[in-house]
């Protein structure tokens, strides 16, 4: 592994969240301490079902929620303790594609003014060099340089996440944090954008964090994968580790789910707990179809099993196959 540009350790957000106008205040811990790596030009997937907390370490890493407590370091560098002008100067390195397009630009903008938007906050450039970096930048997309005049309401889905792309790139970052960014197309338009962004990674060096709850657009671009389950990371790793020697039960039925004709045997039944009351123990045992006594009363730690491979589950030794059959 490359000399992580984000390294996250023991990260966590608690909201305190009310039940209706007069309720007493309940914790919610969206994130309940996690620790990951992302490499340097790699691609850190970060899958789980809705809820999970992806979207929430998304915001922590960009600087728009406070954790509640752990540390975030970027570029060596610790941004949970930095004052705001350094805050500022790092958050320009790190960029923002989010889910829908539609509801991220706006709609009253023109293209052009949309991706040269962060030069002029920024007060980068003049009138004439911005105009030149949007051509650039359009370019870079697959866009053609009349787009800059159109509005997002002129242009399909497809076009729009690509407008959000130039202007995430506009300020030369190193790292483009994707939270669903396909999530809202149709899964033709999907691989377009999907090779799009590859293709910019290996042109740009860039560092992507990919947020997904589909495990088949996670596998498709993450050189590691970290699969998260009611605000807990449960099996993290490379991905082929991942992928190929599964011993998380929960990720195994996100790849029985994302394989076709795969057993039911492993499919995932019932719904996800709410994070306002979370399991006692394992956060996974009430789904689990391998459920132990242990499991009800005991919380996994994360550990290795492998070179960069590490499972929260107290039967992490048995293999995927026999977990199959189980
Ligand atoms: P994901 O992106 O994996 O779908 P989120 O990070 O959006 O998950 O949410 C994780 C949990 O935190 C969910 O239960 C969600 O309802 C809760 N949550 C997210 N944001 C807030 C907030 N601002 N206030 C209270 N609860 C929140
Ligand atoms: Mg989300």
């Amino acid at each position: 592994m490359n000399a992580p540009f984000i390294a996250v350790s023991d990260l966590a957000k608690t909201y305190g969240v009310r039940r209706g106008l007069f309720g007493a205040k309940r914790d919610l811990k969206a994130v309940a301490g996690i620790s990951f790596d992302i490499e340097e030009g790699g691609t850190f997937g970060l899958v789980g079902e809705s809820g999970s907390g992806k979207t929430t370490t998304a915001k922590m890493i960009m600087g728009a929620e406070p954790p509640s407590s752990g540390s975030i370091r970027i570029a060596a560098r610790d941004i949970t303790a930095n004052s705001a002008a350094e805050t500022f100067a790092l958050r320009r390195t790190l960029q923002p594609v989010l889910q829908d397009p539609y509801s991220s630009l706006s709609p009253r903008m023109r293209a052009g003014r949309i991706i040269d938007e962060p030069l002029r906050i920024h007060g980068i450039g003049n009138e004439a060099s911005r105009a030149e970096k949007v051509r650039e930048l359009l370019d870079l997309v697959g866009l053609p340089a009349d787009a800059a005049h159109r509005y997002p309401s002129e242009m399909s889905g497809g076009q729009r996440q690509r407008i959000a792309i130039a202007r995430a790139l506009s300020l030369e970052p190193r790292c483009i944090v994707l939270d669903e960014p396909v999530s809202a197309l149709d899964v033709s338009i999907q691989a377009q954008i999907l090779n799009l962004l590859k293709d910019l990674q290996r042109r740009l060096k860039l560092t992507y964090l990919l947020i997904s709850h589909d495990l088949a657009v996670v596998s498709y671009m993450s050189s590691r994968i970290g699969v998260m389950y009611l605000g807990r990371l449960v099996e993290v790793g490379a991905r082929d580790a991942v992928l190929n020697d599964t011993r998380h039960p929960y990720t195994l039925a996100l790849v029985a789910g994302a394989t076709p004709g795969r057993s039911a045997a492993v499919a995932l039944h019932g719904e996800i707990p709410s994070p306002l009351n979370p399991p006692s123990g394992c956060p996974f045992h009430t789904r689990c179809p391998m459920v132990r006594d242990r499991c009800r009363s005991e919380v996994p730690p994360l550990q290795p099993v492998g070179d960069d491979h590490l499972v929260a589950c107290h039967f992490s030794d048995i293999s995927r196959t026999e977990l199959s059959h189980a």
